[in-house]
């Protein structure tokens, strides 16, 4: 096939769909759909609620990070059809026609079919999301009164963050720390109560156990209440239930954010393709579909088999997994051998709380004020092109990056 005129379809333009469309520019005709109009650099998202960074710097247009040889169309895909290579968008009159296929549309919350989650439940995964959670944070604190005694602040102010991975260790110490400063900066008496339910008996069960030992800290400097062995079994407009041991309690909140996992993305559910047991399309190792050779999948979307275990699910995955797929579809037009590629860990970094973080990089781990300040610097690294990455550097580096407390709204 001849790359020059080939229609080239990305579907999603988060980690994995947008850096494949950046390292493909000037090949065939590319088109990216995506339901918003910015990307999102979701690891950042904590920073984000926190006022640590600024919605650009995060989520920046894709018209600003792309050139015009790209097509961007804004809208939801409805639907793909792999036989007859097109694929409907909402808003969209014709169907889209490609020659080439890329399916990087990430994952959804999975709430697991607990009762009221999917209804009462704050999610975090856009920009959204974390201006909902902080606008629920800012009115609960707005509700305690000057003079309310110190049982009414923290009940008050009880959130619940669901889920002990990463996110959720990363999510309840920065809310924890915004909550507890809006109520020194008020004069308030009494703490927030911020807690973290798991079901297994530990929180972030992959970590390693040198940068463990920072996350244990730093959660118990933030007073994060751990429930391990604990299973949400109800969530409403009040609170949740939790269970632990056959007991039941019932915990009334100013809000329940939930980071329990995630599931595939219903598009890809309805797909007729080899799976894994968890529904993710089962590429392979050059990222192809069994079946479909000019159809490609990567992200969350997918199963690669190549890849240490904890990479599952990650950014650092899709971002990686982008360059081969972009170099494969070259390949792949050109009548050239597809490449394959082992993936690696490429390190880890948490924040923790609003001044903190544990970062492991090169085998080495060092947390605090330091790590915070490395995390930013890794990641200024990786955000989408040379102009975001030196503009977004230069605004962290003059401006700073201390978080904006919690204003009371006003009417
Ligand atoms: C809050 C948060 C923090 C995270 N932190 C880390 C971290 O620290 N390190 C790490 O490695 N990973 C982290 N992850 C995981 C990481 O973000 C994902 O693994 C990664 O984004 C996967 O890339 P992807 O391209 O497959 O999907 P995404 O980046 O999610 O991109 C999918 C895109 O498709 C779009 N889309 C979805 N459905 C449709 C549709 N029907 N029509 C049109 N567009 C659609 C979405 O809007 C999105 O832009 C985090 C995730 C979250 C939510």
């Amino acid at each position: 096939m001849a790359a020059k005129g080939a229609k080239i379809l990305i579907l999603g333009g988060g980690f994995g769909g947008l850096f494949t469309a950046l390292d493909l520019a000037g090949t065939g005709e590319i088109t990216l759909v995506n339901d918003e109009d910015h990307f999102l650099f979701k690891p950042m998202l904590y920073e984000y609620l926190s006022g640590e960074v600024e919605a650009w710097h995060i989520a920046p247009d894709y018209k600003e990070l792309l050139d015009e040889s790209v097509r961007i169309v804004r809208g939801t895909v409805q639907s793909i059809d792999l036989d007859g290579h097109s694929v409907t968008v909402a808003g969209q009159k014709q169907p889209l026609m490609y020659d080439v296929l890329v399916l990087a549309l990430g994952a959804v919350t999975n709430y697991w079919n607990v009762e009221g989650a999917e209804q009462n439940a704050l999610q975090f995964r856009t920009i959204a999301d974390a201006n909902r959670l902080r606008r629920r944070m800012t009115e609960a604190v707005d509700r305690v009164q000057p003079d309310a005694a110190p049982q009414d602040t923290r009940s008050a102010l009880t959130f619940a963050v669901v889920g002990g991975g990463a996110s959720g260790v990363e999510l309840s110490t920065k809310m924890a720390d915004l909550l507890r400063d809006a109520v020194k900066r008020r004069a308030l008496r009494g703490e927030p109560r911020m807690i973290i339910i798991e079901m297994t008996d530990r929180l972030v069960p992959g970590m390693g156990e040198e940068i463990r030992k920072h996350v244990d800290r730093a959660l118990e400097n933030c007073r994060v209440e751990i429930h391990t062995r604990t299973r949400v079994a109800r969530v409403t407009d009040r609170g949740l239930t939790i269970e632990h041991n056959g007991v039941e309690t019932e915990i009334e909140t100013a809000g329940v954010v939930w980071v329990a996992g995630v599931r595939v993305n219903p598009l890809i559910e309805k797909l007729p393709v080899t799976k894994d047991a968890r529904g993710l399309i089962a590429v392979e190792p050059t990222l192809q579909l069994a079946g479909h050779a000019n159809t490609f999948a990567l992200g969350d979307t997918a199963f690669y088999a190549d890849v240490v275990p904890t990479l599952a699910g990650t950014a650092q995955l899709a971002l990686q997994q982008s360059h081969l797929c972009a170099r494969n579809i070259h390949a792949f037009l050109n009548g050239d051998k597809l490449k394959t590629k082992h993936f690696v860990e490429l390190g880890e970094a948490v924040s923790l709380g609003t001044e903190h973080a544990a970062v492991l990089s090169a085998g080495k781990v060092i947390g605090g004020p330091l790590a915070r300040q490395a995390r930013f610097a890794m990641y200024t690294a990786r955000l989408p092109t040379w102009h975001h990455r030196l503009r977004v550097g230069a605004s962290w580096f003059f401006e700073g990056t201390a978080p904006q407390p919690l204003q009371p709204l006003g009417f």
